[in-house]
């Protein structure tokens, strides 16, 4: 049977917005309508993890606006469990996404009580079988978490994201890292290599026993820590909004891994999983449900 899996990190409400274009400094630019979603990288990961079956579990913290609400509500829905979740004095993280006709997109994003998690606020890890961590709450935190699960035996599964140089020591308690293209760029030692095997080696020498590295439409690849190398294709779709591919991602993949699949396996229900999450608008709405997974998978096999 598996234990809990413990997401900490931001939950966010994302408010987006098409535009004909993007603003110039200074420029007011105007669109139709705007959409009001969850979001933050914890939130929809562990949404992701609860769709899939596994038991998660959310360490964040909302504010007293009334926008905590929505970003409360999908995990709720999800089953996630959320007792520890705070509720503190002031805003709840936000996210504020342009898209332009052409797809490109500015965000910018305010921290709110995301940015209040302390060491602390790591609950007692008896039950939990792995600790997830993205990086959109403060840094010192994480490494905390990282330290706290890795003396007392957690796995502790690092999703980079976004992109930043990290304290020296967090690797060193990572089992499983989790990265994109450019996140895993900016994780490199300062010698470069084109060749991805090379770059996943060298970045394995600095303390994660796994990693996984996602590739977009070009599917994703892993390194063991045995070595073994796996290279995974992705399913081939028509993806209307990627948004929040990566924590679908993620989160599928822990909770398969969780499961006991064999990794090629939990490979094979994140890919399915997020490619599915491709074909519907927004990040935690389009998030599918394990069911849905291993009908797009059969369908796959038998068609
Ligand atoms: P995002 O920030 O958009 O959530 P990301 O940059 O973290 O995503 P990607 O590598 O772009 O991560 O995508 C994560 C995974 O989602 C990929 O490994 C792949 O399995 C799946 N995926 C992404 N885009 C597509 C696509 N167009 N078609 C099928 N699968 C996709």
């Amino acid at each position: 049977t598996s234990g809990t899996l413990l997401f900490a990190g931001a939950l966010n409400v994302d408010f987006s917005i098409r535009v004909p274009h993007l603003p110039e400094p200074g420029e007011t630019v105007l669109g139709p309508n705007y959409q009001v979603m969850p979001g933050g990288k914890a939130a929809n990961q562990a949404v992701a993890c609860a769709r899939a079956g596994g038991q998660a579990a959310l360490v964040g913290a909302v504010g007293t606006d009334p926008f905590a609400e929505v970003a409360l509500c999908c995990l709720r829905a999800s089953g996630v469990n959320l007792s520890g979740v705070r509720t503190l004095q002031g805003s709840s993280g936000a996210a504020f996404i342009g898209i332009s006709d052409t797809g490109e997109n500015t965000i910018l994003v305010a921290a709110g009580t995301n940015a209040a998690l302390r060491p602390e606020d790591l609950p007692d890890l008896t039950a939990v079988d792995m600790l997830v961590l993205p990086l959109e709450t403060p840094l010192p935190t994480i490494q905390a978490f990282a330290e706290a699960a890795w003396q007392r035996g957690v796995q502790v599964v690092l999703n980079a994201a976004p992109a930043q140089t990290l304290p020296p020591l967090l690797l060193q308690y990572v089992s499983l890292l989790i990265v994109n293209e450019g996140e895993l760029r900016a994780l490199m030692p300062p010698v470069p290599t084109e060749d991805l095997w090379q770059q996943l080696r060298a970045v394995q020498q600095q303390g994660p026993k796994a990693i996984v590295v996602t590739l977009g439409e070009r599917g994703c690849a892993a390194l063991l820590a045995d070595g073994t190398q796996l290279r995974i294709p992705a399913p081939v779709v028509t993806a209307v909004d990627t948004t929040g591919a990566g924590d679908t991602f993620t989160g599928t993949l822990v909770a398969a891994l969780s499961r006991g699949l064999h990794f090629a396996d939990a490979l094979i229900w994140a890919s399915a999983a997020a490619a599915l999450a491709c074909t519907r608008p927004g990040a935690q709405p389009s998030i599918p449900s394990a069911d849905e997974v291993e009908a797009f998978l059969s369908a796959r096999v038998t068609g």
